[in-house]
């Protein structure tokens, strides 16, 4: 048999080889970064679920004596601040679960979505209306800004758009001081429809805003305002709601001058 080559053209393309390698190197760096933010998120969680523990331990051992010589002290205003505190970290670890286990069953697929075509301006009209007389925000200004005009329709599940917009309107409610404004519009932009959402309230600072989405982020140890409990996680099931919906979301946000959450939804037709 001759050294020389008979077959001038490989089977294989070098080219089709290189891309595909790739493509495996590139999957493999997202898989690295998928299990970094899964660790991170649990040491989070972990540390968050700490807190409150420790906070009721502490309490229930000093109710239950055993921290304590001289049963005598206990007024029932110690008693009453006892039980609130009781509460408010009770609260705190259910909310944490709860929004653990929500984001867990969308992201695995295990939460079902149920699409149904309506109108976007109705939608949003019918949601602020119900949030205009919700106690929560008696003492805030509501704008809606829907254009009169505004015949899109797009695909959602109705729930979970609303769990979007409450998120958004408690950080924005969280995040502002009484006799803020909160503004919900709508808008179009070229296939998409753009709903916001936005406040002037406290705002996220540069750095913070490309990690207010990820589900490890954390701004500080007291992410939120003392009586508020909140799982940061909020942001975590927005985002991932709005990806279920072939959607994306943004923010724009000043230190000081408040912040907008834009989420833009395919529309239909
Ligand atoms: P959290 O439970 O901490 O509110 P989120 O996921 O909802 O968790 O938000 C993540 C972080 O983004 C918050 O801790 C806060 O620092 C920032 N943030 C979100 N929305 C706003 C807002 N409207 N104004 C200012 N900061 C905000």
């Amino acid at each position: 048999m001759s050294n020389k080559k008979k077959f001038e053209q490989p089977i294989v393309d070098l080219k089709t080889v290189e891309e595909l390698s790739n493509r495996l190197l590139e999957a493999n760096r997202e898989l690295k970064h998928a299990e970094y933010e899964r660790r991170s998120m649990i040491e989070n969680i972990s540390h968050d679920l700490r807190a409150p523990l420790t906070a009721i331990r502490s309490t229930v051992d000093y109710l239950t004596l055993k921290n304590r010589s001289d049963v005598e002290d206990i007024t029932d205003e110690d008693l009453s601040t006892f039980l609130k505190l009781l509460d408010m970290r009770t609260r705190t670890l259910e909310v944490l679960v709860q929004d653990l286990y929500y984001l867990t069953c969308i992201e695995s697929g295990s939460e079902k979505f149920k699409f149904k075509k309506v109108p976007i301006a109705q939608f949003l009209e019918e949601y602020y209306f119900a949030a205009e007389i919700d106690e929560k925000y008696a003492d805030y200004e509501l704008v809606l800004d829907v254009p009169e005009d505004m015949k899109e329709v797009v695909a959602i599940d109705i729930a979970k758009l609303s769990r979007v917009l409450d998120n958004l309107f408690n950080n924005s409610r969280k995040y502002s001081v009484v006799g803020c404004t909160i503004t919900l519009g709508v808008y179009q932009v070229d296939k998409d429809i753009c709903i916001y959402v936005k406040d002037n309230g406290q705002g996220i600072s540069e750095k913070a805003i490309p990690h207010i989405f990820d589900r490890t982020y954390r701004e500080s140890d007291s992410r939120t305002p003392e009586e508020e409990t909140s799982s940061g996680l909020g942001l975590s099931i927005v985002k991932s709601i709005v990806e279920q919906h072939k959607g994306k979301v943004e923010c724009k946000s000043k230190l000081g001058e408040g912040s907008t959450i834009f989420i833009y939804l395919p529309k239909i037709g």
